[in-house]
């Protein structure tokens, strides 16, 4: 589990303890070629958004400012930096890792929070309540359930 990871400057030790705690990301191979940059998807619509600086500034500490950007969260996870990367840095994963990261630290968009509720609570990405269920049985479609247990018992066990 990441703990206490949240920095505001440049710390090689930090950042390399960060690296380490995310297991085989393989951040510290990357040789700063710009392959995965070169065929990233939202990097074509929004220069901002750039693979290879989140490999550099989470192995230089700079978690924090990358949090606050709130850029990680236009990551599709797509994997097409991952497949063209020569060294297998798995930024997908480090994408991942970051996000959840956000949510435990407090930086996750209002809009994520609320989608991660209804997953959460209901088990689909979009909620359903007793008037959709009501309006289903005027079109003679069965109602849908309003909660998921075992999905919120997913939830529960991991954030632990
Ligand atoms: S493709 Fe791999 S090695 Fe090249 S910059 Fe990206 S992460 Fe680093
Ligand atoms: S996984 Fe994320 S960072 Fe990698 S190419 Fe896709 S959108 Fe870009």
């Amino acid at each position: 589990m990441i703990e206490d990871v949240t920095h505001n400057r440049a710390d090689l030790q930090f950042g390399q303890g960060f690296a380490e705690q995310l297991g085989d990301v393989r951040l510290s191979a990357c040789f700063m070629c710009r392959a995965c940059t070169s065929v990233c998807p939202i990097t074509r619509l929004n220069d901002s958004f750039n693979p290879f600086r989140f490999v550099r500034l989470a192995l230089f500490g700079y978690i924090e400012e990358v949090l606050e950007s709130g850029l990680i969260w236009f990551c599709t996870n797509c994997y097409a930096c991952q497949e063209k990367c020569p060294h297998g840095v798995r930024i997908p994963d480090l994408m991942t890792a970051l996000k959840n990261l956000a949510i435990k630290t407090g930086y996750a968009p209002r809009e994520v929070l609320l989608q991660m509720n209804i997953v959460k609570d209901q088990g689909r990405i979009y909620p359903i309540d007793e008037f959709d269920n009501k309006k289903r049985g005027k079109l003679n479609l069965p109602s849908l359930p309003v909660s998921c247990e075992a999905v919120s018992t997913l939830f529960n066990e991991n954030s632990e």
